[in-house]
């Protein structure tokens, strides 16, 4: 549960506060403020783990060269269906709305693409990604690794192998479309960030210690945190799990396969010369236009199907059946009403980040 000090931040003064950050960091203003929409787009979607937190750690990265500002996407291979691109360590904000405008615009064409992106910054929620397919009639199909970070350990050990690796599905519908988006780690990382700022605790089992005793603990994963707000998952010993046991984990290893071994970026594992540097998103994506598979009313068929799962009687008395992507509207339309709710570790270092930068943070 959030603690009672939390701070509502309107969304409307928060996302200028975060672009001017990183203007002042050095991206151009557009840059700048497309990665704050992104962020508060995850921040919208009830997804603190990869909204504005993420500021802190994207400056580090930024004023350590592990992120470039100003990149854009160079062609590796390309056919009229299908493209590997690469994102040379641009961020990920940016460097995914390109990926996705070429896939958009191939499918478009030829009715299906495969775009297989690599050395991406961090692309964050990969939900945004099919909202902008959909958006375009896309279905669209990500699977998503982090080249050079090791966080969560396969089914039956205890030592890192896999990223949290997201899947994430969108199917267009003109009311809003369906987005099934998540990591294939128990919990994303960014959750046990938010925890170890005070925030909703993870539940017990999402890590494990070395010795293979299960921990809901932030410092199984960032070792010690007092005093610090920059969380770095090197000083950790312990790992997260991957959801769902041997399946989960089959999952996880098989976006390393696409996102990782397919598009050339590279999987999880250890650092060359043992030396932490920069961590990559790899992005396997699959564009598939409903028209030209010549499925009859695709959209009445998919409306009438997900009134049928709704009608499910809920397992409990006040319970509802939601489908993919109906808490996150849900969270947008009430967090564009209310604020963002940020712990106050969170927006402190916000402020603590502005300042470094000459910025001046708005009084909340
Ligand atoms: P999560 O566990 O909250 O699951 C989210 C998914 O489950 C959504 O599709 C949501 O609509 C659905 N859902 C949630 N509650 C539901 C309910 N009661 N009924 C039906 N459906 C429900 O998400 P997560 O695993 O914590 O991932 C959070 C975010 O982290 C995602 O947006 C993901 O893309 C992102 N992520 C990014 C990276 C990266 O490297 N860029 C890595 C990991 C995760």
């Amino acid at each position: 549960m959030d603690s009672p000090d939390v701070i509502a931040v309107p969304a409307a003064t928060l996302e200028p506060f975060i672009a001017q950050i990183f203007n002042a960091a050095g991206c151009q203003r557009d840059e700048a403020e497309c990665i704050a929409r992104h962020l508060l787009s995850a921040n919208l979607a009830g997804h603190d783990s990869h909204g504005v937190i993420r500021t802190p750690r994207y400056i580090f990265w930024l004023q350590q060269g592990f992120v470039r500002a100003g990149q854009t996407l160079t062609i590796v291979h390309e056919t009229p269906t299908h493209a590997i691109v690469d994102g040379n360590f641009g961020f990920g904000q940016r460097i995914g709305e390109l990926a996705v405008d070429l896939g958009i615009a191939k499918a478009q064409q030829h009715g299906i693409s495969v775009i297989g992106l690599r050395n991406s910054g961090h692309a964050g929620r990969i939900g945004d990604w099919a909202e902008q397919a959909a958006g375009s009639g896309l279905i669209s199909i990500h699977f998503v690794n982090v080249a050079g970070g090791e966080l969560v350990a396969p089914f039956g050990g205890v030592n890192r192998r896999f990223s949290t690796n997201p899947i994430c599905i969108g199917v267009p519908l003109a009311e809003g479309p369906i987005i099934l988006d998540f990591a294939t780690s128990l919990v994303a990382e960014g959750k046990v960030l938010v925890a170890s700022n005070g925030g909703k605790p993870v539940p017990h089992g999402a890590l494990i210690e070395p010795d293979g005793t299960l921990s809901s603990d932030p410092r199984t994963l960032y070792g010690p945190i007092e005093g610090t707000h920059v969380r770095d998952s090197a000083q950790g010993a312990g790992a997260l799990r991957a959801f769902g046991e041997h399946k989960g984990s089959g999952l996880a290893f098989m976006c390393e396969i696409l996102a990782g071994c397919l598009t050339g970026g590279g999987t999880s594992g250890p650092v060359e010369g043992g030396k932490r540097s920069r961590i990559a998103n790899g992005m396997l994506s699959i564009y598939l236009q409903p028209g030209s598979f010549g499925a009859k009313e695709f959209e009445k068929s998919v409306r009438d199907y997900a009134a049928y799962v709704k009608a499910s009687r809920p397992a409990e008395a006040e319970g509802e059946v939601l489908l993919p992507g109906e808490p996150e509207a849900r969270n947008r339309a009430e967090r564009l009403a209310r604020g963002i709710p940020l712990q106050p570790e969170t927006w402190a270092a916000l402020v603590e980040t502005a300042k470094s930068l000459g910025v001046t943070p708005p009084s909340v």
